[in-house]
């Protein structure tokens, strides 16, 4: 795919507080009204006209877009390549990166790259929109502005927020423990089993205990190669065996998110339990994430969930099934099924909590 470029280096002719490299993929955030009233997303190159206050920030900035800007419900792991190759190519040549993203599926896009950018130790700071920035209520204005303010923020020489994050709606959150919560307010994204790493009020108060800092200086390595064919079942009282059974023998499937309630729990029916061995017992991994945002699976504290652990289900901890999903492909393409089901339990970008 051919990406747009434009240049603004709103420092001039002082000089630049930082280089920012912008990556706009699309969402709500550049949509405007077409003439039968429908949502249809604008082109990168007008920014100023319609955020002129850019100007006024002394950074220098360069954004690529998206040829044809998608709405984020279009994303797959092709997009994630692209976005996670433009931030890896660029990465020397700039200090923090802020990627434009619909909210739909941006914490599955910034859980992703969490894992795809081994080693990073700058910001990747996602955000968009609820409401287009060509609207005078639009929220784009200050998610971008900020997402720019703390791209671009250092301590001493280093960036506070080295690690891929969502900015949204006046909080920083880690973006491998964030999950779109509200399609309607402003406040769409939320972290039950992680503190905010920043809020943004009058001053940007940093958690700086929650965040993530490289422990030495590594270079950046980049995990690109997915295996797709991952599967997520959500249980619910009255499951069948017919959908149970259609899904672990689906072709080609390679792991399983078993989304069970509470803290890690499902029906404790034998023919449940014989369909999810059987796939055990022929190289499927299979996951338990909670359907609860909050919490984590402790597999065994009930008896509805001490079976799935003697038949081989992985506790997944307290991630998220965005996180889960995206770390399945990742970890299978990069480094092989055995070896995936190895490290889905071990946090290796703060996504869980051993
Ligand atoms: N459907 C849009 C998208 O995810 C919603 C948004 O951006 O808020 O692209």
């Amino acid at each position: 795919m051919n990406l747009k470029k434009v240049s603004i280096n709103t420092a001039l002719p002082g000089k630049a507080r930082a280089r920012i490299l912008i990556i706009y993929t699309g969402g709500t955030f550049g949509m405007s009204y077409d003439k039968e009233g429908t949502l249809t997303p604008f082109s990168f190159e007008y920014i100023l006209d319609q955020l002129p206050t850019l100007k006024s920030l002394a950074l220098e900035i360069t954004a690529v877009s998206f040829e044809t800007p998608i709405d984020s419900s279009n994303i797959n792991p092709e997009h994630w390549q692209l976005i996670s190759s433009v931030i890896f190519d660029q990465y020397h040549q700039h200090e923090g990166f802020v990627v434009l993203h619909g909210t739909d599926t941006m914490a599955y896009t910034a859980s992703a790259l969490s894992f795809m950018l081994d080693g990073l130790n700058k910001p990747v700071i996602f955000t968009g929109a609820q409401l287009p920035i060509s609207e005078p209520r639009s929220d784009a204005r200050e998610n971008l502005l900020t997402a720019l303010d703390i791209a671009s923020a250092t301590d001493n020489d280093a960036p506070i927020v080295p690690e891929v994050c969502i900015y949204f709606d006046y909080q920083l959150l880690r973006g491998n423990r964030s999950k779109k919560v509200e399609s309607m307010q402003f406040d769409a994204f939320d972290s039950g089993n992680y503190p905010p790493l920043a809020k943004a009020g009058v001053k940007i108060d940093y958690n700086f205990s929650a965040i993530r800092t490289s422990p030495k200086p590594t270079s950046l390595n980049l995990r690109a190669t997915f295996e797709p064919d991952v599967a997520i079942l959500k249980l619910f009282p009255g499951i069948t065996k017919n959908v149970v059974s259609a899904v672990v023998n689906a072709a080609g499937i390679k792991a399983l998110i078993l989304e069970t309630y509470g803290s890690g729990n499902a029906p404790t029916l034998p023919w449940l339990i014989e369909e999810l061995s059987n796939a055990i017992k022929k190289g499927i991994i299979v996951v338990n994430i909670s359907q609860c945002p909050g919490g984590r699976v402790v597999q065994g504290r009930y008896e509805t969930s001490k079976k799935l652990q003697q038949i081989g289900v992985i506790s997944g901890a307290d991630m998220t099934t965005e996180a889960a999903v995206t770390k399945l492909m990742i970890l299978m393409g990069e480094y092989g099924p055995s070896n995936a089901k190895t490290m889905i339990g071990l946090s290796i970008a703060g996504e869980l909590t051993a």
